[in-house]
């Protein structure tokens, strides 16, 4: 096997979800790097992949000083594969920084890709796939959460966040208030026994986490501004016309009751069209 890093994604939740290249990198490689030697070690020991092999952590809090071991290895003659916990490696998990260094120092490198969980997430979510963005994590500070939130909200794409059980509760009140009425998805336990993905507004999704305790891992997605079948173009001409015949504020009741759209978009493009 060649000197370089291999960037192994490994199972989110079922373990058939390994690829047999994956197995076979992780049996040939001198060196794994990994967040959680004590997880990625269980893993193997799952897999039937013997231990005896070098094994560095490598985590957010240690990736700096531990990267440039990793990369001495690899001058060494060593292949180091890469994991994470669980998915795909530098997604929302460690491992950017070292690729960037292999790169600027034109050492080799390869993915063996495999399951991510913000891809099946949205795949079960039924919500837009032609376009999507990916956020990271929900910040956990309440400022923090609604300015995120806030920052992207007029973009048109399908908006995907990580989350966790305890947290979701709180995040849906934060999602009510900036999205209003918009599509909200919520995939958990992805390849797991329960998996499960719920759709509905913010409100509706509080309500179900509210009789059935959140439990397990999350993704939380929420649908673009206006859904595909509506266009800005209907909704406008919608708008224009109510405008023609009634009063502002009672136009603006009418399309959010029709489009069941967010009641300050609805106004803010109201005001739009009377200033033109
Ligand atoms: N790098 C991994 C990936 O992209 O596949 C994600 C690692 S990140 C530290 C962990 C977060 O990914 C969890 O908090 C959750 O939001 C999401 N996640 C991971 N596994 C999941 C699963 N089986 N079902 C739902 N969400 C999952």
């Amino acid at each position: 096997m060649k000197n370089g890093i291999y960037i192994v994604a490994t199972p989110i939740g079922n373990l058939k979800d390994i690829s047999s290249r994956a197995v076979e990198t992780l049996e040939q490689a001198d060196v794994i790097a990994c967040e959680d030697t004590r997880v990625t070690k269980k893993l193997l020991s799952l897999l039937n992949i013997n231990l005896k092999k070098t094994f560095i952590s490598l985590h957010d809090h240690n990736e700096d000083e531990q990267l440039l071991k990793v990369i001495e290895l690899v001058k060494e003659g060593k292949s180091v594969a890469q994991v994470s916990d669980a998915g795909c490696p530098l997604i929302s998990d460690p491992g950017y920084k070292l690729i960037r260094h292999c790169k600027e120092e034109g050492i080799y490198y390869c993915t063996i890709p495999g399951p991510c969980a913000l891809i099946c997430a949205l795949q079960l979510s039924g919500l837009p796939t032609n376009s999507f963005m990916f956020s990271g994590f929900v910040p956990n500070k309440d400022k923090a959460r609604f300015d995120a939130f806030n920052k992207v909200k007029n973009i048109d794409t399908t908006l995907i966040f990580y989350e966790t059980a305890n947290r979701i509760v709180k995040t849906l009140h934060v999602v009510a208030e900036v999205f209003g009425s918009r599509e909200i998805s919520v995939a958990r336990e992805i390849t797991k026994i329960y998996e499960e993905c719920v759709n509905g507004t913010a409100e509706e999704l509080i309500s179900h986490f509210t009789e059935n305790e959140p439990k397990g891992e999350m993704v939380l997605m929420i649908a673009p501004p206006i859904e595909q079948e509506t266009s800005l173009k209907e909704v406008e001409q919608a708008l224009q016309q109510e405008l023609a015949k009634s009063s502002l504020k009672t136009a603006v009741k009418t399309i959010v009751a029709t489009y069941g759209l967010n009641k300050n978009d609805v106004y803010s493009l109201a005001l739009r069209l009377k200033e033109k």
